[in-house]
């Protein structure tokens, strides 16, 4: 990048006076699109309350790749990344604007890494289900961060870190997951496996006491933390956001609930 593409991108996106919440949301059904649910509702009043971003960064469950990717289209695909649901789902489109813009602001901000643009993934449902409930209008350019499926926790945990200076330039950062995701032990009820609760209730004492560190290292939390997170990419998103936090910002939690016996729909704000 030379000099004066550099500038572009600056002056794209010139510092805020303003620096953007970073959110994690427990995304759970897909379904939680198109119902109006307790989940859906407080997405949407969620994003009432927060200044309208210039663009949205978000890091999904659903985007696993080798090494990390960022999308660089103009204009993402509806992604139906999942089997055995209703028509008005699959038909449901998230038409939001891309930004390679900000994705070439994400490969600069974060230099150690070599983030690779991507021209073919689009918005997946870990990103628009949410979105469409917090962002109606689908206004507001999105794009993605993948998941690096051949890093441990502790990459992910850093490579949020150093997306910071997004925050000072209009970037919402969100993370997309469930803190507790088990697909393997479901039951389509509204009710949770007590292994479950109990590991929910962990993963907020340690996030209000900022201890990271056990966080990172979650497969050290025993027999709860194993059945809570079989496979991590649901858990990877809150390391993201929870490495954003700076020193002194708050934590607020919504949505703290259990359901489908093995899915927590906790989720946070910070900032
Ligand atoms: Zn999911």
């Amino acid at each position: 990048m030379n000099n004066d593409q550099s500038n572009a991108l600056f002056s794209a996106f010139p510092d805020s006076a303003v620096r953007m919440p970073v959110l994690f949301v427990g995304h759970g059904s897909p379904t939680n699109a198109i119902e109006d649910n307790e989940f859906s509702r407080s997405w949407t009043e969620m994003a009432k309350s927060l200044p309208k971003p210039k663009a949205i960064l978000c890091v999904s469950a659903h985007w696993e790749t080798l090494g990390t990717q960022v999308t660089a289209v103009e204009s993402p695909r509806t992604i139906h990344d999942f089997w055995g649901f209703a028509t008005e789902l699959y038909q449901l489109r998230y038409p939001a604007p891309g930004s390679p813009s900000l994705a070439a602001l994400v490969q600069q901000t974060v230099p150690g890494v070599a983030i690779q643009l991507d021209q073919d993934w689009g918005l997946d449902h870990g990103t628009w289900s949410v979105l469409h409930r917090m962002y109606p209008d689908a206004d507001v350019p999105v794009v993605q961060l993948s998941l690096d499926r051949s890093q441990g926790a502790h990459y992910h945990y850093q490579l949020g870190k150093e997306l910071a200076p997004l925050r000072d330039k209009g970037i919402l950062i969100v993370g997309s997951g469930n803190m507790v995701h088990n697909l393997g032990r479901i039951v389509w009820q509204d009710t949770a496996f007590d292994w479950a609760a109990q590991f929910d209730a962990q993963l907020k004492e340690l996030i209000l006491s900022g201890d990271h560190v056990a966080l990172v290292h979650y497969q050290t939390l025993g027999h709860a933390a194993h059945l809570s997170i079989p496979t991590n990419e649901h858990y990877l998103p809150l390391l993201y956001v929870l490495a954003l936090q700076a020193q002194g910002e708050q934590i607020r939690f919504f949505t703290d609930k259990v359901t489908l016996g093995s899915i927590s729909m906790r989720s946070l704000l910070i900032g």
